[in-house]
């Protein structure tokens, strides 16, 4: 019973409030759906990603992201102008406690061809890298080396990975402070080997909207913690970094995104992509010049409360 002080925020929902909750969720996963494919197909088109009669192979390892990414993928497949063949492959690397009926119970449901690649890298992981170590390194490569070979039996064009806006910044960081370089993850590259062309369709996504449509959709999600591994310690301090301003300055990592496609190398130092050697005065004004003596055009301080962060 309502005490006497009740106000109308205290009653019990009722079926019109249900009924409202169940409306605006529909709307935001339906605005959330259009931004999704909106963001993948503009990444494929800007990026010549995939083409007519491409047969993709779509690498699934039973996480969020690349869930999100076959997902979006077989959305934007059944509307394209282009015809093209989606694959699901994902490496069973017999990692103990892998729940391995998960994601073909999953692929059967959607009937969609896939392939599971089955092969036991852990084992050799576990005997080869000394105890303590870290186990990543070698069994990415492993696993690569596998995808590689699964895709040339496959006869596939693309191999699509499911990294995100997010992952390219991430790398982007490390890449700076640990590689001495400007060099982020590519939206579109030839693998290592040569032979494949490896695609990043999510380039454009927002983390945060790929945690969301996991939710919306309940994708049987994975846990990642399997081999027991940590994660990489320099890449988790990037991405709570990165969450970090964009939560004091939303839109910066969009910025920091578009930065990425908007290069001036007359701007940086590297002597390969500038002639700096034969600079000289030419007479005409230039907007791109050197504005020798003007202010930074953006905030001195952090506004009050802000802390500034400070690298060592
Ligand atoms: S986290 Fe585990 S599965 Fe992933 S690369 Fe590292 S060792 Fe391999």
């Amino acid at each position: 019973m309502l005490s006497p002080h009740a106000t109308p925020a205290d009653a019990a929902p009722t079926d019109a409030d249900a009924e409202r909750a169940r409306k605006r969720a529909a709307f935001e996963a339906h605005k959330l759906e259009k931004r999704l494919c909106r963001e993948v197909g503009r990444a494929i088109v800007d990026y010549s990603m995939i083409g007519e009669g491409d047969r993709v192979m779509v690498c699934l390892s039973g996480g969020k992201d690349s869930y999100g990414l076959l997902d979006i993928l077989l959305k934007l497949q059944a509307r394209a102008p282009v015809r093209f063949e989606l694959i699901a492959v994902n490496l069973d690397q017999k990692q103990p406690g892998f729940p391995a009926e998960v994601l073909p119970n999953y692929l059967r449901g959607l009937g969609i061809p896939f392939h599971i690649e089955t092969q036991d890298t852990y084992s050799i992981v576990k005997e080869k890298v000394p105890e303590g170590k870290t186990l990543c390194s070698l069994c990415s490569r492993l696993r690569r080396g596998i995808l590689y070979r699964v895709a040339s039996e496959l006869g596939a064009t693309r191999i699509a990975l499911g990294h995100h806006r997010d992952d390219i910044l991430a790398t982007l960081l490390l890449n700076m402070f640990f590689g001495g370089k400007l060099k982020a993850m590519p939206p579109k590259l030839v693998s290592d080997d040569g032979r494949h062309v490896v695609i990043r369709p999510l380039a454009y996504v927002a983390e945060r909207d790929l945690i969301r449509w996991a939710e919306h959709r309940r994708f049987p999600i994975i846990p990642c913690t399997l081999c027991g591994s940590q994660e990489n310690l320099q890449r988790a301090q990037a991405v709570a970094l990165l969450r970090e301003w964009e939560r004091k300055h939303p839109g910066r990592l969009d910025n920091m995104l578009h930065a990425l496609q908007h290069i001036v190398p007359s701007h940086l130092m590297d002597t390969r992509l500038h002639d700096f050697a034969h600079i000289e005065a030419t007479g005409r004004p230039d907007p791109e010049g050197d504005r020798a003596f003007d202010a930074d055009p953006w905030p001195e301080a952090a506004p009050a409360g802000e802390q500034v962060v400070h690298f060592r």
